[in-house]
């Protein structure tokens, strides 16, 4: 079932949702299922699967370093069928521009269709590992827009090279990335929420947000883009903090900022036990005023271990 019609169904109850990162190239499936397993009591409505570019290894070949190219995580749509199919739940692959052609992105779309996958997130991805800035690959989509933009022609039976009549079209509903506190790379706050507008005029039907630990910003954000005319559900993405280096890492990474109040928590902690407890005591302050505040659905990032995750479902749903 589409995302939008879950949130419809639901008649303004919050739903649970969560994302998972597919297994390191030669670890088992069965992790993966077991930190699954004791979330689904909450009844997600679907569960996200990422995806990962390649990225760059050295293979020393007799004391010389052989620079190769491969991807530590694949297996992206395997995993979505996977899980569909073990836990009966719906399940929604990352499709992402960086590193893939357009044709290959084709491809994928086309594999999810035939096992009755009903939604995608459409993503541009990150520059790879060792590069500052995202380069679009020869033959690939370069933002978000233009692969919500292929989506959408592939709804209407339009392929890359080919217009296709026949009665069997796809219909993806689409999600895309929203920013509360802006893009990294996005001059403004206004200049991203305009690219976001693009998405939806493009034809995404939801936006799930980046993690942000002020709810202020989540609210600021729904208010902003609901004022450019952006119309579509906005589902906040929440992620517990787990270890004391989220605090240099996350502002690092997604440039976003931490209360001071969850810095201070996290500081006078004396270990990480210490610390994933403050995550998940934080997590669910915030969980519990976005529900009140009647959000659709809130969505976990559940980065490996889910025991964070159940604690915090456990006290909201
Ligand atoms: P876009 O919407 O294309 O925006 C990228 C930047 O370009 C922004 O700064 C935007 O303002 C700007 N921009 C957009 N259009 C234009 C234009 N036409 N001209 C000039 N500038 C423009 N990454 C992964 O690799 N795999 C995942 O599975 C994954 N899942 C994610 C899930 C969520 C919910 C979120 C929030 C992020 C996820 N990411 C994932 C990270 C994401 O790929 C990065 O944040 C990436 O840097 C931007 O992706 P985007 O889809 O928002 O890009």
């Amino acid at each position: 079932m589409k995302v939008t019609d879950h949130i419809k169904n639901a008649n303004g109850k919050t739903l649970f949702s969560f994302e998972i990162v597919p297994p390191v190239k030669g670890k088992k499936i069965q992790d993966l299922y077991d930190n699954i397993a004791p979330l689904m009591e909450f009844n997600p409505p679907f569960i996200d699967v990422t995806t990962s570019r390649e990225e760059y290894i050295y293979v020393d070949k007799e004391g010389l370093y052989d620079k190769k190219i491969t991807r530590m995580r694949p297996g992206t749509v395997g995993i979505c069928a996977s899980i569909k199919h073990k836990f009966d739940v719906d399940t929604i692959p990352h499709v992402i521009c960086g590193g893939f052609t357009k044709a290959e992105t084709e491809y994928m779309l086309i594999d999810c269709h035939y096992l009755g996958i009903d939604n995608v997130m459409a993503l541009r991805g990150d520059a790879m590992k060792d590069e500052k800035y995202f380069k679009p690959t020869d033959g690939g989509n370069a933002y978000a827009s233009d692969l919500v933009s292929q989506i959408q022609n592939l709804n209407k039976g339009k392929y890359l090279h080919e217009d296709v009549q026949g009665e069997d079209k796809s219909d993806f509903c689409i999600g895309v990335a929203g920013y509360p506190e802006k893009h990294l790379e996005a001059p403004s706050f206004m200049s991203d929420l305009k690219r976001l507008k693009q998405k939806v005029d493009a034809g995404a039907d939801y936006v799930v947000t980046q993690m942000f630990f002020d709810n202020k910003k989540y609210f600021e954000f729904v208010e902003a883009a609901k004022d450019m005319g952006i119309n579509v559900p906005i589902i906040p993405g929440i992620k517990p903090i787990a270890v004391k280096r989220h605090l240099q890492l996350l502002p690092q990474i997604f440039s976003l900022d931490l209360p001071q109040d969850l810095v201070e928590a996290v500081e006078s902690c004396k270990n990480n036990t210490e610390v994933r407890q403050v995550g998940i005591e934080w997590a669910i302050q915030q969980s519990k005023e976005l529900k009140d505040a009647g959000v659709p659905l809130l969505h976990y990032y559940s980065m490996g271990k889910s025991n964070n995750i159940k604690a915090i479902a456990k006290a909201i749903f």
